[in-house]
């Protein structure tokens, strides 16, 4: 009998919900729905320091819209929970040890010191920079020694020093590569927690996943995780790689060139169907030059293999030229409960309310008077943006500041983001009005907008950072 299909996506909660994930996401959930299997979410948080709970919530809510349902996760549980990995921690320790036992891993005391300096002396000689192998051959009773002293150490995977590593890749074939590439990697890091190598691929292996269906960018780590079942004396999964999203011009997606973010296309009014269909079209075609179809109709022919691996360009002319279909196809009533549930959403009015309830007078005002809540790009003609004596070069240098240090904001608020401008306009050394006033002017195109903190927090980080770099781009300076 042959495995049962189980696949999974395995997101890091590190930001916002990004279209990779969705992207990655809909080819597993479609090869389980095709092949009668299941569809697992897994959330790797084993990051602390970038792990964050909202961002959790929000994949799990982007994924959800989408309709990609999945059968076990955190939040509906499953037979081989729990389904996050920082609730997972002495499975990890666990296996961690088998391999010591076992003789495949070792104990490493070496500290960030000696690391740096072996590095140095490498990368002055010319070499790759590597771990050298300094506690591989550490005697058993001096390790026991020094752990029960408590001294720090990590857990390091022993990789043969010669030979390859094979596997097939579903859609590439086999790839092979020499094992002097792979560092004696790092299973268990010295705060104990594991690291993505060690708990991914216990985790594979723990929840039966028969196929790892994930970006490309992840092949790199494959050999690791390949050496990992070799020492643990497990079968390993299909890898299946899929091909990069990319910008325009052929790099991989990234927020600088086009919105990343989920919530961004949401915001901007793509329906969920639409995004599912243009995905679907990443990489894969339906056949027979058909562009519009369901999520049903894509299980209906999938075909795993038919996976193209010319890098997919995710265009945004094309996903809004789709999304115009989609509406006209809507029928009335959902055409206008979409407009009343998702741009017009009690939660969101309820929300803006107290920056509007003061500032009218008659609510014939509420559509010119309030647009840039509701709106995508700003339109800036007319209305001078830049200080007076104030030089293009440096309004850039600001506002390219101002955009990384707004994606790096760990909770999106109001008392944060005033926090975060003052802070920043405190730094460069802007006089308060101009600096207020050109974020005010670009974020909501206008000089009398409510409280400048408490509407960023309102339009949403995505179109902030989307506006912000529509204006670098389009009107600065032109
Ligand atoms: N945690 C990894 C990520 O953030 C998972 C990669 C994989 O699917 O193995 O994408």
């Amino acid at each position: 009998m042959s495995r049962e299909v189980r696949v999974r996506i395995a997101p890091s909660p590190t930001g916002d919900p990004h279209v990779g994930t969705a992207y990655t996401a809909l080819f597993n959930y479609v090869f389980a729905k095709k092949n009668k299997g299941k569809f697992i979410v897994r959330i790797e948080d084993t990051d602390q320091s970038r792990a964050k709970s909202s961002s959790e919530d929000m994949i799990l809510t982007s994924l959800k819209w989408l309709g990609l349902k999945w059968d076990e996760g955190p939040d509906v549980g499953g037979e081989f929970g729990p389904y996050k990995q920082s609730e997972r921690l002495p499975i990890y320790k666990e296996y961690s040890q088998k391999l010591i036992d076992n003789g495949t891993a070792y104990h490493c005391f070496c500290t960030a010191e000696r690391l740096d300096t072996v590095r140095a002396q490498q990368k002055a000689e010319g070499l790759t920079t590597r771990y050298d192998g300094h506690c591989r051959t550490l005697a058993a009773d001096d390790v026991k020694k020094r752990i029960a002293a408590s001294e720090k150490n990590v857990i390091r995977l022993k990789v043969p020093t010669t030979g390859t590593v094979k596997f097939e890749d579903h859609l590439r074939g086999e790839l092979e590569f020499d094992v002097d590439r792979v560092d004696d990697q790092v299973l268990m890091k010295t705060d104990g927690f594991p690291t993505y190598h060690l708990a991914n691929v216990v985790d594979d292996y723990l929840m039966k996943i028969s196929h790892v269906i994930r970006a490309e960018e992840w092949i790199s780590s494959t050999p690791k995780h390949v050496l990992l079942y070799r020492a643990f004396g497990w079968e390993a999964p299909v890898f299946c790689h899929l091909p990069l999203l990319r910008n325009a011009d052929k790099s991989k997606i990234s927020k600088r060139k086009n919105p990343v973010s989920l919530s961004y296309y949401k915001r901007a009014g793509i329906l969920p169907q639409t995004l599912v269909n243009y995905l679907g079209m990443m990489g894969w075609s339906f056949g027979d030059d058909k562009e519009m179809f369901s999520l049903d109709e894509m299980i209906e022919v999938f075909d795993l293999k038919k996976i193209s691996l010319g890098g997919p360009v995710f265009d945004l002319a094309k996903l809004t030229w789709l999304n115009q279909h989609y509406i006209q196809k809507l029928s009335p009533d959902h055409f206008v409960d979409y407009i009343r549930d998702e741009i017009f959403s009690k939660h969101y009015l309820l929300a803006l309310r107290p920056l509007l309830q003061d500032r009218m007078s008659r609510f014939e005002q509420f559509v010119d008077n309030f647009s840039f809540f509701f709106n995508g790009p700003l339109n800036y003609q007319g209305i001078d943006i830049l200080p007076k004596g104030k030089e293009v070069a440096s309004m850039q240098l600001m506002l390219n500041e101002l955009v990384e240090q707004l994606d790096e904001l760990y909770d999106w608020n109001h008392s944060a983001i005033h926090d975060l401008l003052n802070a920043h306009r405190e730094k460069i050394g802007w006089k308060p009005k101009d600096y207020f006033m050109s974020v005010r002017l670009i974020a909501t195109g206008r000089k009398d907008s409510p409280p400048l903190a408490e509407s960023l927090e309102q339009i949403g980080r995505e179109m902030v950072r989307f506006r912000i770099r529509n204006y670098l781009d389009t009107s600065l300076g032109k």
